[in-house]
């Protein structure tokens, strides 16, 4: 441990003129305790440090390898440490031997404050090193006996007969709720497909071909279609005065009320809560099991944020049928509060995967008799770490549960997780696009290089020469691409905020603050940490990485040109992108935007492609599913 002063890592230098290494400073001085409160007392007057100021430079050392932390994912640590020293921190490319010089600016104290900081920064790190490396492992005996060969399939044959034991104590699922409307039946299938198109051209298929699959569920066109025979839900639905069902409630409701799994790719806006909530009542009541009797809930919803926890929760909330009751448990709200709601016994339990794993293998909730199960933003989920919680809670439900899961992109991750989970899951894809919100927008389109020099020296060049009243979102299709980026800037000398899935929720709270407030001019953001953000005067929007799907295009780019003002979208589009490039030209000819003669080529190449590629791909059962356990 660097108890003394002295002992510390990081060497001090004092001089006026960044070219004069000769005049270093005493640090034998006393260390100043760490004042732990993150940004409180710092802000306002201290809006991060200025660039180009007369400020004495101080400059320190520090063993080159600890740069890396005292940046932070993604220039985090040393954006902190600059808002909460209120120093500029220069972290040079300059070093000597194994050390690197960090350039402080700024008042005396602010200067010192940075420094103090940077010191308790490499102190604890050391010592947290020594603690790991004590802790290896000593050398293997080469006396120990040989390891034992295990027989994997007479486990594997064991778990499932205890699995089998397990579930065959509890009464039968239930999931056929579904009756079939003489109007609904009487459709043809032209007329079906007319309804689809004119409802926002909702897209209907099993997720993965089977031959033997059921028919897909006709949609209904109104409430009474669908629950004529749940007279109370009707009277509900009217009591919230909504007058049609939205189009992925039209599709979902006989899809869920027929028992099948279901995927809805549908962001939030679209109804989508009330497309799995209304065949969850349903579904509550109809099970064999007495409710009063159940020892937990049949429902259970996992929402990736404590936001959208209380965003269903409220929803669920306003529904009465049949005296159904409901808790939101996420971490941060009253552990014991939530406790005592599960304890004393509810039907529908949302949470969060953190905090739901933390009370279920504490014993307080019993996930067991769970027999219908959402994933409401699985992508989200899972951009935000949550899979092995996720895992976890599902195998300890029934798998002949129900299961339903919605997503606004459809990534692999969600597929393997449609794969383990589901059974020949049906999915509806419901477009959202709000191409109004590209009009007020110059969309333009820069063809680069696959390599991503190009791109990077475009960026780099284009926020150095930022004007200051312009602000921009810069999206990237990957967290790590966001911190990296969001790193050269910093050693840049440029301020920027970042926010994606792997960053607290403070932290994310405090980047909308900084770029709403101005403290910084740039944000680099995902797309699933992105959702939703409302921030008025963006000037710009730069897809550093072309969306994965031509919504979240347009969701990007109705970013800026918000609140009556014109914005600008740059969106660098390179060779991996092609599959993009028809919608791509769609979206920019209906807002008049200009078309590179590349795009259209591009499109062109890819549609061929597509063709024989297509013609090339055998016929015949698609992938398994079925439960893989
Ligand atoms: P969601 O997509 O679930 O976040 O829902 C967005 C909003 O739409 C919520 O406030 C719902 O109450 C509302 N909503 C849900 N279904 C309908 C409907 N059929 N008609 C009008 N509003 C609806």
């Amino acid at each position: 441990m660097y108890d003394d002063w002295n002992e510390s890592p990081v060497q001090t230098q004092v001089f006026t003129n960044s070219s004069d290494y000769s005049n270093w400073r005493d640090n034998s001085q006393p260390r100043r305790p760490r004042d732990d409160r993150r940004n409180n007392g710092y802000r306002g007057g201290n809006r991060g440090p200025r660039r180009g100021g007369n400020d004495d430079v101080t400059t320190i050392k520090v063993p080159s390898k600890f740069v890396g932390r005292i940046i932070g994912r993604g220039g985090s640590k040393v954006n902190d440490l600059q808002f909460e020293s209120g120093a500029k921190i220069n972290i040079t490319k300059e070093t000597e031997g194994d050390e690197t010089f960090i350039k402080l600016s700024g008042s005396n104290d602010a200067v010192s404050k940075a420094e103090s900081l940077i010191r308790e920064l490499t102190i604890e790190r050391e010592s947290y090193v020594r603690e790991v490396k004590e802790e290896e492992p000593p050398p293997q005996d080469e006396t120990q006996e040989e390891p034992k060969i295990v027989d994997w399939r007479s486990v594997f044959a064991k778990c499932d007969e205890m699995e089998a034991e397990k579930w065959a104590a509890l009464p039968p699922i239930k999931k056929e709720f579904y009756f079939e409307h003489p109007e609904v039946a009487s459709m043809s299938e032209e007329e079906i497909e007319a309804f689809r198109l004119e409802s926002n051209n909702i897209v209907v298929e099993r997720t993965f071909k089977n031959e033997d699959s059921k028919p897909i569920p006709k949609p209904v066109v109104t409430f009474e279609q669908a629950f004529h025979k749940y007279p109370d839900i009707l009277k509900e639905i009217e009591k919230a005065g909504f007058t049609t069902p939205s189009p992925i409630q039209s599709q979902a409701w006989p899809v869920l009320l027929s028992g099948e799994d279901l995927i809805g790719i549908a962001q939030t806006g679209t109804g989508k809560t009330l497309a799995f909530l209304l065949p969850a009542l349903i579904h509550i009541e109809g099970q064999n099991i007495d409710r009063s009797k159940r020892g937990g809930p049949a429902v259970l919803v996992m929402a990736p944020t404590r936001e959208l926890a209380l965003q269903i929760d409220k929803e669920v909330k306003k529904y009465e049928y049949k005296g159904i009751t409901a808790v939101c448990i996420y971490g941060g709200g009253n552990r014991r509060e939530q406790i005592k709601v599960l304890t004393d016994g509810v039907d529908i339990v949302i949470a969060t995967p953190g905090r739901l794993n933390d009370l279920a293998e504490a014993g307080h909730l019993e996930v067991k008799y769970v027999t219908y199960v959402v994933l409401d933003e699985a992508d989200r989920m899972l951009d935000m770490g949550f899979e092995p919680q996720i895992r976890k809670v599902m195998y300890s439900i029934r798998p002949t549960r129900q299961t339903v899961m919605t997503s606004a992109t459809w990534p692999p991750g969600v597929r393997r997780l449609a794969q383990s989970y589901m059974v020949d899951p049906i999915q509806i894809y419901v477009g959202t696009l709000d191409l109004a919100a590209t009009h007020t927008v110059t969309q333009i389109i820069e063809m680069m290089p696959d390599d991503d020099e190009e791109k990077f020296r475009t960026f780099m060049n284009f926020a150095t020469n930022l004007d200051p009243s312009e602000k921009v979102i810069a999206f990237c299709g990957k967290k790590a691409r966001a911190d990296e980026l969001s790193t050269e800037l910093t050693l840049a000398g440029l301020q920027c905020q970042t926010i994606h899935g792997d960053r607290d929720q403070s932290d994310r709270e405090q980047a909308l603050l900084d770029i709403a407030d101005g403290t910084v001019q740039i944000l680099i953001a995902t797309d699933v940490a992105s959702r939703g953000l409302d921030i008025d005067d963006i000037t710009h929007v730069i897809n550093y990485d072309f969306p994965r799907n031509i919504e979240e295009y347009v969701h990007r780019v109705g970013r800026t040109g918000r609140a009556g003002k014109s914005g600008k979208s740059i969106s660098y589009f390179t060779r991996g992108d092609w599959g993009q490039a028809k919608e791509l030209i769609a979206i920019l000819e209906e807002a008049q935007q200009y078309v590179p003669e590349e795009l259209y080529k591009m499109a062109d190449r890819y549609s061929t492609w597509k063709e024989k590629k297509d013609a090339s791909r055998p016929s015949g059962r698609g992938r398994g599913g079925g439960r893989r356990w």
